[in-house]
């Protein structure tokens, strides 16, 4: 089991109860990650809790960013709060197979709730720093509970008016607001048409009501099962 270490760079809170770490390696000097994957923070000797990187490795090796909720409140997330700038995490990984596919088809739909944007965010970046992949159309699903939980805005609005990304839909399920949609993030799943799914991928992240909930809405549109990729946090 090989252990890194990294140094905590800048913290930020970027919504109600979310926060934005960037970390610096330390030991060793790169984090060499794909996206989509994650690393296992050591808490205490018996003690990790897993957190994805949100940026992509074409952005840096040496510097990555993390995104985390709050609102569990427990060892993981405690341990990430008391940190100060400078201060040191020790982790393993990166580790997981939640990473875009080596063929991706033409349509990519990202679908999140809260967090589960982390990896999908860093997936977004590495397609639009790969100029070779904007043939590909990117479709970005986020939801919250309310407009006080959504992050990220301005930079999927910039990608979306740049023409990086194709489509940008915001959801909220217990606020009913202007340039939101009301409900559930897996709402649009119903309306994708047949010619749409036949060249699409589908990559899911949050937690596990919404992505067995999304898995089974896509199943239900013949989606084949190995065009859907996803990550569960809780
Ligand atoms: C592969 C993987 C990647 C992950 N990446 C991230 C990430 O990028 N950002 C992130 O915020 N979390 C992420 N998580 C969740 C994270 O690992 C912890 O579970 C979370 O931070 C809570 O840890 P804790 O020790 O503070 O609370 P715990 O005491 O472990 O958990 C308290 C309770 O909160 C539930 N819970 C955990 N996360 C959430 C949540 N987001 N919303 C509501 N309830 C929750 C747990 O199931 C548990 O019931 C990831 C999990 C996995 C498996």
């Amino acid at each position: 089991m090989i252990k890194s270490i990294a140094k905590l760079k800048t913290k930020k809170q970027i919504a109600n109860f979310v926060w934005e770490f960037t970390f610096e390696m330390f030991e060793p000097k790169i984090l060499d990650f794909v996206s989509g994957q994650y690393i296992s923070i050591i808490v205490d000797p018996k003690t990790r809790r897993q957190y994805s990187i949100a940026s992509s490795p074409l952005s840096s090796e040496r510097e990555f960013i993390l995104c985390f909720d709050a609102k569990p409140n427990g060892l993981g997330v405690n341990h990430l709060l008391k940190l100060n700038i400078k201060d040191e995490i020790s982790f393993i990984g990166p580790i997981g197979n939640f990473v875009l596919p080596s063929k991706p088809a033409s349509n990519l739909f990202f679908i999140a709730t809260g967090t589960g944007i982390a990896p999908l965010r860093s997936m977004i970046e590495t397609l639009i720093i790969n100029k070779s992949d904007l043939k590909h159309n990117i479709h970005l699903h986020f939801g919250t509970r309310n407009i006080n939980d959504l992050f990220y805005t301005d930079l999927f609005d910039r990608y979306l008016h740049d023409g990086s990304i194709k489509y940008y839909k915001k959801y909220l399920s217990r606020e009913s607001l202007p340039e939101t949609t009301s409900g559930y993030v897996t709402q649009f799943i119903a309306g994708l048409s047949s010619e749409i799914i036949s060249d699409s991928q589908y990559f899911i992240c949050g937690g596990t009501e919404m992505v067995k909930s999304a898995k089974q809405m896509l199943l239900d549109k013949n989606v084949s099962s190995e065009n859907i990729f996803h990550e569960e946090f809780y």
